[in-house]
């Protein structure tokens, strides 16, 4: 399916007044439901990015879209000055879904990731009694936090750090999924470890059995907090509502992002119990937007969604049929396969085109999929994807690899 010109055009004319930031796919979409979206050429593309898992419920999904239009016929922001009426629910709601006391609203995944990062080091000089101005919270490599200052500090990636510094210190990196090189970096300054219970943007890397267990027990050990950012993994996108949930690791913080926002509008959050939330206290954190009215009435209504747990057996169900369609696909075209639930990283075989060409050649299948690291190609698709368009997919993918 070749790009039209309109297409090209509309292209373009977006190059010319935007940053250059993102190297997109050249398709200009105009509307979506559920998986999938149409372009500004009249052809319907199937979307199995997912907006990086922002949208596990599809695009538009009714229930959601209602609340949302309710509540911004009706109020949207008082700013946390004011208390609005969603609030108490949206804080009541995402701390049952994660079983903790207490949760501090934020807008994105990086500023939420910020949020858990000086509540760790605040925890640890008010609590842990650390030395002021010696907190030391590990990370790993391959991380993906966001793209803020003291995010990218800790990043292994040069195109995400260089010429981006100087960075905040603070943050000594170990390598992922060795339990051995976690403890040889825990001092007595160490407050907390932060981890992704998957690498998304790694390329969906899945580390061994029991590491999390692992990293769980070394907390205690050392008297650590666990920082789970579930930003990418969590809200059903792995078959549970947490990535943790594999392993029966409960993280003492959760840092939630993307699909709480149903897709709709960015909503993060920070959930933790009160002996850990409560070292910040009023003046010492916050935002504008984050807990507004609109915001916490999508995020409730996405606790609502997955409280029935159909979104984590959809992706059960889809994500064992997706893994056993991708493991048929040739050994000499795809190296590796990894992932959970509806969520999968197609590592290319040495001496295959790129990723992004094969994601190249999807679009031109009206297949819509992203390349994570260069040798990987990222499967997520929306929760609410159909299992014929899902095998659909696949077939569209085993094409692109011929
Ligand atoms: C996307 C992502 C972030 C950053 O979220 P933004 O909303 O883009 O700031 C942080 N952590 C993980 C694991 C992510 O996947």
């Amino acid at each position: 399916m070749p790009v039209t010109a309109e297409t090209q055009a509309a292209l373009a004319r977006a190059d010319e007044h935007s940053a250059h930031n993102y190297s997109p796919l050249p398709v200009v979409i105009e509307s979506g439901a559920g998986a999938w979206v149409r372009g500004i050429d009249g052809v319907e593309y199937l979307d199995v990015l997912a907006g990086y898992s922002a949208l596990n419920f599809g695009h538009a999904h009714p229930a959601l879209v209602a609340v949302a239009r309710e509540q911004i016929g009706r109020l949207t922001l008082t700013s946390r000055a004011f208390q609005h009426d969603r609030f108490a629910d949206f804080c009541s709601d995402v701390a049952r879904l994660c079983n903790k006391d207490a949760v501090l609203p934020m807008n994105t995944g990086a500023e939420a990731v910020e949020t858990a990062l000086k509540l760790a080091r605040k925890w640890g000089y008010d609590i842990k009694g650390v030395e002021r101005e010696r907190a030391e919270i590990i990370t790993f490599t391959g991380n993906f936090h966001g793209r803020t200052i003291g995010v990218v500090g800790f990043s292994t990636d040069p195109d995400a750090r260089d010429g981006f510094g100087p960075f905040p210190p603070g943050f000594p990196s170990v390598e992922y999924g060795s339990a051995e090189a976690l403890a040889a970096a825990i001092t007595d300054d160490t407050v907390a470890v932060l981890v992704e219970p998957i690498q998304g943007e790694a390329g969906v890397l899945v580390p061994p059995d029991g590491y999390l267990a692992a990293v769980r027990t070394l907390c205690d050990e050392h008297g650590l907090l666990l920082i789970a950012d579930e930003i990418q993994s969590g809200l059903g996108r792995t078959g549970e509502t947490f990535a943790c949930d594999h392993e029966s690791v409960v993280p003492d913080v959760y840092v939630l992002g993307k699909a709480l926002g149903g897709g709709i509008v960015p909503v993060s959050a920070v959930v933790a119990n009160r002996d850990v939330m409560d070292v910040i206290h009023p003046g010492q954190h916050g935002s504008t937007f984050g807990g507004n009215a609109l915001a916490c009435a999508v995020g409730s209504a996405v606790v609502r969604l997955l409280e029935t747990g159909e979104y984590q057996e959809l992706s059960r169900d889809l994500g064992e049929h997706l893994h056993r369609l991708l493991a048929e696909l040739p050994p000499d075209r795809v190296s590796e396969v990894r992932g959970r639930g509806l969520w999968a990283g197609v590592q290319l075989a040495q001496g295959q085109p790129s990723a992004r060409v094969i994601c190249e050649r999807l679009l031109a299948r009206r297949v819509l999929a992203k390349d994570a690291h260069e040798g990987t190609i990222r499967i997520a698709p929306p929760l609410v994807i159909s299992r014929a368009d899902l095998t659909w997919a696949v077939e569209q993918l085993a094409d692109a690899l011929a």
